[in-house]
Formats: C-alpha cells, structure tokens, sequence
C-alpha cells in the first residue's frame, strides 16, 4: 500500500525519451497511491482497499515500461500516472453521458462508485465526482495531451503505445461489456482511425512469443487524448494488455516481456535518425 510520502509526490511523471523517439508510452493504471483525503471518501475498509487494488491494478506495468525503455536501441518516451485508478480513472470519459462504463450497473466512469465485484465503492455523490476531475483528470489528460502536442510539433508523428494488464480470470463488472470473451496472453486494443494495420501487425509479430494474440478482445480500443481524437491521425494509438500471468510468476518473466515491449520500439523506431543527446 502507498505510504503519505508517495501520496505528496508528482501525479505522473514523463521520462524523457531519444529526441528521434516517436513512441510513447503511457502507463495509466500500474499505482496503488491514494491520497488520504480521496481514501476518506471510499467506502471499504483498509483490507478490502488492498484486495480491491490487487484486482485492479496493471501491476508492474511501470517497471515492464522503465526496463524496456533500457533495453532499446532509441529510448522511448514514457508518461506514467502515479495514482491509482481508483482516484480517476484517465482512460473513461469525464462525462457520464458519453462513458458507457458510467452506466449505473458498473459504476466505472471516469470516478469510480463501484467494486470490481459491483459492491459500492463511493456514495453517488455529483460534487465529489466533480472536485476529483478538477483535482485529479482534468490535470493530467492536459499534461498528457500538451506533452503529446509537443511530441507533434517535434517530430511530426506520434505512437502511443498504450499499456495495460488484466487477470487471467474475468471480474464481474466486465460481464457487463463482454461476457465470456477469449482472454489471450496478449489483447491489442486498437481505433480503426488511429491504428494502422501495420501498427497492430508489429505488436502482434512481437507479442506472439507470449502466447496466444488477439484484436480487442477481451478489450477493445486504444487511448487517444480527446483533442486529437478522430481529427489528427498524425497521433497513431494501440493498446498492450498484457494478461498478469504471463508475467507476474517471477521477475525473469518481467524482464521477459519488456525486452517483447523494447523489441517493438525498436521495430517502430527503426530507421529513424538517432539524434545528439539519444544514446548509441
Ligand atoms: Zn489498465
């Protein structure tokens, strides 16, 4: 569990990646770090928050992301939520209208209200919601967006790789979105918009050493800030979900998967100039 320390540390942190880098990735859902004024508002006690963040976390996603940006040729660059999902959850949108996890059975919009088992997590509570978007999303899906936009401007293009873990075994709020689906080792998650073809292609040539692969399923999608969303395809998106068991029995396995993950950078990268500043 998170310490008060970490609780006053930064909510994200970009780490810098080879200027000639077009890749980023972005970790939204490896903390476990609740604030202790957002942790009053939860309804669960102490032991039932740690099993709740044991459910929900993308454990060790950061780590997988930090070695494999040690381990590729051109470093890429890495945007890392250090808050737990249960704050905000970066990836819904803010509106309950347009977020189809918002939907009162599962209670998983932007700010939760319900358990991965359908328990309640928070009181419905507008006000409270409202203060957690200004204090926790609206901060981060700026500074995740300005950091993309900056990204544009250097380069020209951008590739968001977005990473996740899920369980082996399905949770029941997913029943609500895909009941019994496949769960491969690996799921990609892509936009028929902003996931060329070859974009998916490359993870799945890299990801095929885990296991089975497969196109969004059990998930289906891939991050895109909203003001590129649908209107600059010079941002180009796809989703790694990685299942947890293919890499949390030992640390050989993590070291495993992030040098797939370096391998992918590398075969996005490849060809690309490697700058002064970038290591060689
Ligand atoms: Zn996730």
């Amino acid at each position: 569990m998170s310490t008060s320390s970490d609780a006053n540390g930064p909510p994200f942190v970009v780490v810098d990646g080879d200027p000639g880098s077009r890749i980023v990735i972005h970790v939204p859902h490896a903390s476990t770090i609740v604030p202790g004024r957002v942790r009053q508002r939860i309804e669960l006690s102490d032991e039932e928050l740690a099993q709740e963040l044991v459910l929900m976390t993308d454990a060790a996603t950061d780590r997988i992301a930090r070695e494999a940006s040690d381990l590729s040729e051109m470093r890429p660059w890495l945007f890392i939520n250090q808050r737990s999902r249960l704050v905000v959850d970066p990836e819904r949108f803010p509106d309950p209208v347009d977020e189809v996890m918002a939907a009162p059975d599962i209670g998983m919009g932007a700010v939760y209200e319900r358990t991965a088992h359908g328990g309640e997590l928070r009181e419905d509570d507008a006000a409270h919601r409202d203060e957690l978007i200004t204090a926790f999303f609206d901060p981060y899906a700026g500074a995740l967006t300005d950091f993309v936009e900056g990204r544009l401007e250097a380069d020209g293009q951008v590739t968001i790789v977005d990473l996740h873990s899920y369980p082996a075994a399905e949770l029941p709020y997913e029943r609500h979105v895909h009941a019994d689906a496949p769960r491969p080792a690996c799921c990609i998650g892509t936009d028929e918009r902003h996931t060329p073809p070859e974009l998916a292609d490359a993870v799945q040539a890299v990801f095929r050493g885990l296991g089975e692969t497969m196109v969004n399923q059990p998930f289906a999608g891939t991050y895109v800030p909203l003001r590129f969303y649908g209107t600059d395809l010079r941002v180009r998106s796809v989703m790694v979900e990685l299942r947890r068991d293919t890499y949390q029995e030992s640390p050989t396995d993590v070291a495993r998967v992030a040098g797939m993950l370096a391998r992918l950078c590398d075969v996005l990268d490849a060809g690309r100039p490697s700058t002064p500043g970038g290591r060689d």
